[in-house]
């Protein structure tokens, strides 16, 4: 077996989240939920003692330290003899098919040749919201681009699109870098992130909300909740528990159901199931108490009243066109096609793209946030980890599945 891993940043690893330097920028989960290896729940701690870093199961570790935590995983993967690990600094722009192979295009002109291609491209950027690129300098359409702490000065109004984790990182960051800042954070529904409870335990399967409707499984989880509160228990092991089959209730739901799902309840789903530390919880509703934060309703708003707006609307689904050349000449190529509900691409159970015709390419796989419709948990280090595993296991299984079991095959991973 022969990999390839092609990513256009300068190290391997950290990606998008991970690679902030910002101390208060940290994992949403605990660290004993968070290990990058499927089978070894405490490797991450492991790693930490190993490094002289104190973490529990239930601390929430600093996202920069995660980011070295995933460097020192690839870097330490061991390579068994007669396979081979390739690391190449480069951007894809196209993968064509050739004489039963992939061609992988660099944007430098180089070209590869694969059995099998991963698409494992992370999130884009927030959607585009043109009615507020009027505002020219004073809008920040990307929350994550390196510029954003210096485009905001001390003590000015900034408005955030968005009150979810993205909203609160933004505030968290500017803060410190920009004193004085007064937020106000708009939504069509206002709801911030909830809280982890603090000192939780590691997960616990305490509830099975079986299969059935969405109506069915909703009263199910509602009455457990309510069960579970008049013990003392807590509502968020019910969610955790519901959260460890999501995919799998997910699939079982009619198109109307998953449909309804997003419009009605998706958001609620959101706040309860990505929560934030306690401490940081903490933070938040003091700046709400004095004033510094204020949460509204977009249309209450005026934007020109800001000295800056910062898109904090969260990712933009992978099919978006113009974030990724790669996923532009896909598109273009009819290579691959939306999913029905526009979230994520095609794709089928496995992970393998569907092109515009509706055939699976069994050449060419998916992995993170590029599955979302297909599957409803994707983009969690847990989701990423058992994808990641069970691709690898599926292409062990059958490497060559494409062209000429006779030589080993060369797979291509875009990107970490
Ligand atoms: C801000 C943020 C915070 C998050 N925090 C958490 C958290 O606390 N806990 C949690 O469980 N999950 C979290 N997530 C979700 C998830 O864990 C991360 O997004 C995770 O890094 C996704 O991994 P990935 O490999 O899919 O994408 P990424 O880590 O983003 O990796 C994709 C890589 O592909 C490269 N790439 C893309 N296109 C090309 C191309 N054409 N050619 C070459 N290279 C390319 C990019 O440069 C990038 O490095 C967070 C997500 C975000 C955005």
């Amino acid at each position: 077996m022969e990999v390839t891993i092609i990513e256009r940043g300068g190290v391997i690893g950290p990606g998008l989240a991970y690679r902030t330097k910002e101390p208060l920028h940290t994992l949403n989960n605990f660290a004993g939920r968070l290990s990058a290896v499927e089978g070894d729940p405490d490797h991450l701690l492991r790693w930490c003692i190993e490094q002289g870093i104190s973490a529990t199961p239930t601390s929430f570790l600093p996202r920069a330290l995660y980011g070295r935590y995933l460097v020192a995983v690839f870097e330490s993967t061991p390579v068994p003899d007669g396979s081979a690990l390739h690391r190449l600094h480069g951007t894809v722009v196209n993968v064509r098919r050739h004489g039963g192979q992939s061609l992988v295009q660099l944007s430098c002109g180089a070209t590869i040749e694969s059995d099998v291609v991963v698409l494992a491209l992370g999130n884009p950027p927030p959607r585009r919201h043109s009615s507020f690129e009027v505002l020219g300098d004073r809008y920040l359409a990307d929350p994550w681009a390196d510029d954003v702490v210096q485009r905001v000065r001390s003590s000015c109004e900034v408005l955030l699109l968005g009150t979810g984790l993205t909203m609160v990182d933004v505030v968290a960051q500017l803060q410190k870098t920009a004193p004085g800042t007064r937020f106000t954070a708009v939504s069509r529904r206002g709801l911030l992130p909830t809280a982890h409870r603090p000192g939780s335990r590691r997960p616990h399967d305490i509830f099975d909300p079986g299969c059935g409707d969405l109506d069915t499984v909703l009263r199910r989880v509602q009455e457990r909740v309510a069960d579970l509160g008049e013990v003392g228990g807590d509502w968020r092991d019910v969610v955790d528990s519901v959260r460890a089959s999501a995919n799998s209730l997910w699939a079982g739901f009619s198109s109307e159901d998953q449909d309804r799902f997003i419009v009605q309840f998706a958001r609620h789903w959101e706040i309860r199931r990505h929560r934030i530390p306690p401490e940081m919880a903490a933070h938040i509703a003091s700046l709400q108490q004095s004033g510094d934060l204020q949460i509204a309703r977009v249309e209450d708003v005026d934007p020109w009243r800001f000295d800056r707006v910062i898109n904090c609307t969260g990712p933009a689904p992978v099919p978006t066109r113009g974030w990724n050349r790669l996923v532009d000449c896909l598109l273009e190529q009819r290579a691959i096609r939306p999913h029905r509900l526009g979230l994520g691409l095609d794709l089928s159970p496995e992970g393998a793209v569907i092109d515009s015709a509706g055939r699976t390419n069994p050449a060419m796989f998916a992995v993170g946030a590029a599955r979302r419709g297909i599957e409803w948990e994707v983009a969690a280090v847990p989701d990423l980890r058992t994808q990641a595993a069970r691709l690898a296991v599926r292409l062990l299984s059958d490497p060559a599945s494409t062209s000429d079991r006779a030589r080993p095959a060369r797979g291509t991973v875009t990107s970490a």
